[in-house]
């Protein structure tokens, strides 16, 4: 049984964290990404909730908001060789994309769910 009526916010931190949004206990992905079918805890059905492209946007928007500064300070007097600076920024760029990733899936899926705007699937 579906209870939405806890705050926007809440659903969003819960997901962020991985867990389910609707109780918080239950784990919300099976995978990397792959969202669990129902939630192990309280059974809400969370496996047709679609985030699309929506994860991907806002882990781009993040990490170029986070390494843009580094860069714009860095880049115009760099000490280091070209190959230090790539060194740094390349695996910087992919661990926090890695991390964010998910992270935004699980904060799409619990404003979606939160909305109640699951999509046509169920
Ligand atoms: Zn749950």
């Amino acid at each position: 049984m579906s209870d939405r009526s806890q705050p926007l916010s809440q659903a969003m931190i819960r997901g962020f964290v991985g867990r389910c949004p609707q109780c918080g206990r239950g784990k919300l992905f099976a995978g990397y990404l792959k969202p669990v079918g129902e939630c192990a805890a309280c059974g809400e059905g969370l496996g047709h909730i679609r985030a699309d492209d929506g994860p991907a946007w806002a882990t781009i928007l993040l990490v170029g908001h986070i390494l843009a500064p580094f860069l714009l300070g860095v880049l115009p007097n760099n000490p280091w060789p070209d190959w230090v600076l790539a060194a740094v920024i390349v695996p910087a760029t992919l661990t926090l994309t890695l991390i964010l990733l998910p992270r935004m899936k699980g904060v799409f899926i619990g404003i979606i769910w939160r909305s109640g705007c699951v999509g046509s699937e169920k």
